[in-house]
Order: structure tokens, then C-alpha cells, then sequence
């Protein structure tokens, strides 16, 4: 369940892989953080080398959906922002070719879905359900993935998770898109200098919570995306993005911070002087809410030192990535051209035999999350549980059982990459 970067890829696994998937998504459209909050790159995608060369590090689903993409010019060539990298894409776009590609898998989506519960017999889930415009209903899988992002139906089944580090968690964003900008002069700006820029503001009155962001340039002429505002209470303390009060006070502060944001940068970013906000995310962006407890737990220290597990099911070389605190984000960065593996383990849910997880709600430190929440290797956990899930059904065995071998195999026939060619 769920139908963002990891949901699109287990349900179009799965279903790849012979079982009957029924994929359910709470909005209207499939995409999740990619669409509904108006990102406009894919990180994690690819490793840089040498300072130069990119290699990829995620493969097989995500490049079907980067080609239907680039079929209808939505998604443009790797752009580098200092030491990292981003694939720009059209989120709009995204949300119809999402629903071709489930639909080419054949995968039965329903939208429009909310998961507000399970039924639990023994460590099985047995039941999930969901409430719609049909009413509430009880859905009985075989296996359930859960690609919520927030670890919904693990968390509703009584699972073990941590919310982020002890409650603190990684800020949210509200993103927004401007159009009316000059991109050729926006696209040229360093890191440093928007800084630079955005601090001129705050020195001169304007309550910035943040002012470390790059401008990613969408493939739509004259449009950008923004990735700067920053949520959380007064006293510093994130937001809990599972808690309604908190996620309602999240949306309100953040299109406040929005304008706010427009006004600075047609005042003080060169190329923006006649920019407008022509969208905001649908809701409020989320990078970390609960993490659930795996078999395995994905360490920062497995990150840092680029631990490439046999067990590995997904690949990235991401940074560590941490939106807290101060007006910054802090980087830390993998040895060039070097990456780490994700281990199965760390998509199957501790005492419980059939449910997985994968995206940014794997089974992870909070600190290790800031590297394996971003869309590549998202994309990579959903196909590899996918597949998992559709083991696990055909051979009736418990999650924990399926053979990683065989996984492993199949995902690198279906064109994953657990081995970059770096
Ligand atoms: C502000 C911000 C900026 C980011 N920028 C980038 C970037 O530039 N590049 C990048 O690669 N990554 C970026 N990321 C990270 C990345 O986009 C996400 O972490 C990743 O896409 C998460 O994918 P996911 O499938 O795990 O979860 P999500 O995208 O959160 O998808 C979860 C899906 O499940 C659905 N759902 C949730 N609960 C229920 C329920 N109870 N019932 C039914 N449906 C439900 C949701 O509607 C959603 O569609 C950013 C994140 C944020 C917050």
C-alpha cells in the first residue's frame, strides 16, 4: 500500500512477477512525495566518479519510468549541483505515467483509499482496512508491502519502530514551484551564493528559517522548483507528521513560508525578479516520520563506510542528508565513486510473517534514513519487496524466508543494480 516512488515499484513487481496486486493510494494520483509535495529531481540515482563520470546505482523499474518519462520530454539529463546530482523531472507529467506503468504490469490500483487500520491473527496481518467513498472495507491480502512512508499498516499491526531519534526527526518542507524566472541565470547559481543571498534577507528583516537550498531548473521553461522552506515549532522541536494537530500546523506554516520565500527571491535572486508561486505541494513534504524495526537495521556506520552487505537488495551513494536545526543542512558525503547496499533484511518487518516495507520507512537509524529516504533507492527497496512479496505468496513462506539468492537473481534480470560499474 501506498503509492509513492517504492509503492509504484513493489506493485509493478510484484505484479511483474505473476501474483494479483492491488495498489492503494490515498490521493488521487500515484507519485507520493514525487508528485503530491512537487519535487523536481531524483537523487540517488547515480554515483559520481572521479569528480566526473556518473555511474548509476539504481536500475530496473525507475529507468522504465525515467524512459516513459523522456518519452514525453518530462525528464531531463543529470544536472550536478556541487557533489551531488539530480535528475530533473516533470511531477505532473509523472502522475499519468505512473498510471501507465502500473497499468502496463497490471497491477489494479485504487485511489482515493485511505488505510486506517488491520486485523492482526497471530504475526499475520490478515486484514487491512481502508476507508474510501465506497465506506470501510476489509481487504485480505496474502502479503502486504507497505510502502506508506510513515509505516502505517506495520505500525497499526502493533510492530516495533522508532520515531526518528527518539522524536526528533528530520524537518519537513513545503515545496512550491515558481514560474516567470529566467532559468538561464537561476540555473547558474551556486549553492553558496543563493546563500549568500537569502542571508542578505534575513540580515535585513526577513524571518527566513532557512536559507541553504539550491534552485532546481524543471524541464518546463521558465519554472523552478524550490526545496527551502522549514517546519517545526518555535522552540526548534520538529513536528510528529503522524499526528494531526502537528501535520495540520505544518501545512498552514508552510505556505506562509512560502510566500514569504517568493517575495525574497523576486527581491534579491537574480533571474527571479518576475517570479510567481504557480503551484505548492498538495501536502506538506516529509522526510522522516517511523522507522520501522527490520531483521536487520541500516546503520549510519554501514553508510559512512560504504558496507556493501551479500544480502543487499538496493544501492545508493547519497549523502547523509539532515534537514535540523539552524538555517543549514549539513552534508556529509560517501568516498567519491564508492556506494553502499541496503540489506534485505531492512525490508522485512521484525514479528511479522507477512509484511515488508520499503522506502523512506525502511528499518533504519534516523541517521542513516537521511541517506536511503531519497527517491533512487526508494525506487529500488519497492521493486526488490516487490518481488519478495510475490515469493513469499507463491511459496507460502514467511517473509524472513524468502530466498535472497533467488531475489537477488531476479532483480538483476529484471535490470536492478546490486553491483554499480563504477
Ligand atoms: C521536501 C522534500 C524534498 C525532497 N527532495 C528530494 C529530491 O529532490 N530528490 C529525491 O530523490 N528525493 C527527495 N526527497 C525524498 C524523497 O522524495 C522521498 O523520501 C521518497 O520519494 C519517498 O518515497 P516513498 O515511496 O518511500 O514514500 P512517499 O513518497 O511518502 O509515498 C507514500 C505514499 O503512500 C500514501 N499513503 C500514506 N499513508 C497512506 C495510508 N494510510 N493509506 C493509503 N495511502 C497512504 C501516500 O499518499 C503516498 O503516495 C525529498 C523529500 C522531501 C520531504
Amino acid at each position: 500500500m501506498g503509492g509513492g516512488a517504492a509503492g509504484i515499484a513493489a506493485a509493478c513487481a510484484a505484479a511483474r512477477s505473476g501474483v494479483e496486486t492491488l495498489l492503494i493510494e490515498r490521493f488521487g494520483f500515484l507519485g507520493g512525495t514525487l508528485t503530491a509535495v512537487t519535487l523536481g529531481g531524483f537523487c540517488g540515482t547515480h554515483a559520481i566518479v572521479d569528480d566526473s563520470r556518473l555511474a548509476r546505482v539504481v536500475g530496473g523499474l525507475y529507468l522504465d519510468l525515467e524512459d516513459r518519462l523522456r518519452k514525453r520530454n518530462a525528464v531531463s539529463d543529470p544536472v550536478r549541483h556541487g557533489r551531488i546530482l539530480g535528475v530533473p523531472y516533470d511531477s505532473v507529467c509523472l502522475k499519468l505515467v505512473a498510471d501507465e506503468m502500473v497499468a502496463a504490469q497490471g497491477v489494479t490500483a485504487l485511489l482515493h483509499t485511505h488505510v486506517v487500520g488491520v486485523r492482526r491473527e497471530g504475526d499475520r496481518v490478515d486484514a487491512v482496512i481502508v476507508e474510501n467513498k465506497g465506506g470501510r472495507a476489509a481487504i485480505c491480502p496474502r502479503v502486504v508491502v507497505d510502502c506508506s512512508g510513515d509505516g502505517d499498516v506495520a505500525a497499526f499491526a502493533g510492530a516495533e519502530y522508532a520515531l526518528g531519534d527518539d522524536g526528533r526527526t528530520q524537518a519537513g518542507s513545503t515545496m512550491f514551484r515558481l514560474a516567470g524566472v529566467d532559468t538561464k541565470i537561476a540555473g547558474s547559481l551556486t549553492r553558496p551564493q543563493i546563500r549568500e543571498l537569502l542571508e542578505r534577507a534575513v540580515s535585513e528583516g526577513y524571518p527566513l528559517p532557512r536559507t541553504a537550498t539550491g534552485v532546481h531548473v524543471n524541464p518546463i521553461e521558465g519554472v523552478v522548483h524550490l526545496n527551502v522552506t522549514r517546519l517545526g515549532r518555535p522552540d526548534g522541536s520538529t513536528y510528529d507528521l503522524t499526528n494531526p494537530q502537528d501535520l495540520t500546523e505544518a501545512e498552514r506554516v508552510g505556505r506562509a513560508q512560502a510566500f514569504v520565500y517568493e517575495e525574497v527571491f523576486r527581491r534579491y535572486v537574480p533571474g527571479f525578479e518576475r517570479a510567481r508561486i504557480v503551484d505548492i505541494g498538495a501536502m506538506v513534504g516529509i522526510r522522516e516520520t517511523r522507522l520501522v524495526k527490520g531483521e536487520e537495521v541500516l546503520t549510519e556506520e554501514a553508510v559512512r563506510n560504504c558496507v556493501k552487505p551479500k544480502s543487499r537488495i538496493a544501492c545508493t551513494s547519497w549523502p547523509l542528508e539532515t534537514h535540523q536545526g539552524g538555517r543549514g543542512t549539513t552534508w556529509e558525503f560517501l568516498p567519491d565513486g564508492d556506494y553502499y547496499g541496503i540489506p534485505y533484511g531492512c525490508l522485512v518487518v521484525r514479528g511479522l510473517e507477512n509484511v515488508f516495507v520499503a522506502g523512506r520507512n525502511l528499518s533504519a537509524t534516523h541517521a542513516a534514513q537521511a541517506s536511503a529516504r531519497v527517491a533512487g533507492p526508494c525506487f529500488a527497496m519497492g521493486e526488490a519487496a516487490g518481488i519478495a512479496a510475490a515469493m513469499a505468496a507463491r511459496g507460502n513462506v514467511r517473509s524472513r524466508d524468502v530466498p535472497i539468492g533467488e531475489l537477488q537473481r531476479d532483480l538483476e534480470r529484471q535490470g536492478a543494480i546490486l553491483t554499480p560499474a563504477l
